[in-house]
């Protein structure tokens, strides 16, 4: 079934990439699914790898963390 109809919002409700986060491709606009990889940027920002599994176009989103997703 097709599953390319997601309402994609800007707004992150959710800490995790995973969530409601995920972006598209800017190529041929499919859904990203998970990321590739990850780094930290800085001490607060990540950046995730994307690679589209349409068309192989790779990118890098960034995100900024806050503290209090640590929480232990
Ligand atoms: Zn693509």
């Amino acid at each position: 079934m097709p599953a390319v109809a997601e309402v994609m919002s800007t707004v992150a409700c959710n800490p995790s990439p995973r969530g409601c986060d995920l972006p598209t491709c800017p190529v041929c606009a499919d859904s990203m699914v998970a990321a590739e990889g990850s780094a930290y940027l800085s001490e607060n920002v990540i950046s995730y790898l994307w690679t589209c599994d349409t068309c192989g176009y790779g990118f890098v989103t960034k995100h900024a963390v806050s503290k209090r997703f640590v929480c232990n």
